[in-house]
């Protein structure tokens, strides 16, 4: 990878090139950012440009070469002076903080002047195994260079947080990350575009959703379920949601299969699928005030869209406040089958 291939995120990219011109790396950082953002991809990348042989200005751009020794070796994981750590369990244990990295970091570096260590999900780190690190980090070896990885940086301490640079990683322009996804991905427009909308600037949570036929099914199915819902019975919307929700459930078999309560779906899915509600309900309210497709994130539901501009506007706002009612509850840990029947009844019954 090359930072010209990295979208946007300039903050990060003046910061690591201003490291790489002086030479003068941080001993410690922290990149954050959601899942997808592309935390470990700018991490590595930063971490080959470091151990480059042969680093070339490319436009005002440092870069790794991608030829040399170093950076074969940084791109097939087999540098020894670079070390991406691994937990076995949910955290991290004290001793694979200590094994992987405190005596680890011990060794001078075997190629050039840097030894370094990314930490994935750093936030999985418990308050023992971050005890563990902070030494290293008060006193670390001149050659040393730690980069922590983290969607919740409020996780770690204060005292590794104080010792770090954090750099945080930005949501990206949706027009950006369509435009990516049509050129690099080969994504028909449309899809582009609806992907990118839904990622809400998570490049990685783009491409899974535009290569993913989960994510088209779970738009099909909220469409087509908001669109039928007049003439569905409750125990109907609820069924079309567990089958929104729970995809692969046709395939289970025997015990497997069940009766789930929709909390099992867990927070993100529901979230997401509350997301869908929301942007589904912004387009037929941009139907109903243009009368045209072209600007829909969702162009390829114009069915649904025709159908739901029917309602009045004070429905459609009403719905709005429903949604986000619902996200308070299921925040607020009240039921979800009971959270999801209301909001969902609700919305049918708003003319
Ligand atoms: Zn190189």
């Amino acid at each position: 990878m090359r930072f010209s291939e990295i979208i946007e995120q300039q903050q990060l990219k003046d910061h690591v090139q201003h490291a790489l011109r002086t030479g003068r790396v941080s001993h410690a950082m922290l990149f954050s950012g959601d899942e997808g953002m592309g935390k470990k991809m700018f991490a590595r990348t930063f971490a080959q440009a470091i151990l480059c042989e042969n680093r070339q200005d490319a436009g005002g751009m440092i870069e790794p070469c991608g030829e040399c020794h170093s950076c074969v070796m940084a791109m097939a994981g087999t540098h020894p002076d670079l070390r991406e750590l691994v937990h076995e369990k949910a955290t991290y244990g004290v001793d694979e903080i200590r094994s992987q990295l405190v005596s680890d970091i011990e060794l001078k570096p075997m190629h050039g002047d840097y030894r370094i260590y990314i930490i994935p999900e750093a936030d999985g780190m418990n308050p023992a195994s971050q005890n563990a690190l902070l030494k290293t980090l008060e006193e670390p070896p001149a050659y040393a260079v730690i980069m922590l990885l983290a969607e919740r940086p409020q996780a770690l301490l204060q005292t590794i947080l104080s010792r770090t640079v954090e750099l945080p990683l930005r949501p990206v322009h949706d027009e950006a990350i369509e435009r990516f996804l049509m050129e690099k991905q080969r994504v028909p427009d449309y899809r582009a575009h609806e992907c990118a909308a839904f990622a809400a600037g998570n490049v990685g949570r783009a491409i899974r959703f535009c290569g993913d036929d989960s994510f088209r099914n779970m738009v099909d199915g909220t469409a087509s379920l908001l669109g039928e819902m007049d003439r569905l019975t409750t125990a109907d919307i609820m069924e079309r949601i567990g089958r929104i929700l729970f995809p692969d459930a046709e395939q289970e078999t025997g015990k497997e299969k069940k009766k789930k309560g929709l909390k099992e779906a867990g927070s993100r899915e529901l979230g997401r699928f509350l997301d869908l509600l929301l942007m589904l309900n912004r387009d037929a309210m941009v139907y109903k005030a243009t009368g045209e497709s072209g600007r829909l994130v969702f162009a390829a539901q114009e069915a649904y869209d025709r159908k739901a501009a029917q309602r009045s506007w004070e429905a459609l706002y009403k719905n709005i406040a429903r949604i986000e009612q619902a996200r308070e509850r299921l925040a607020a840990n009240v039921n979800t089958d009971m959270t999801m029947e209301l909001l969902l009844l609700g919305m049918k019954n708003e003319v």
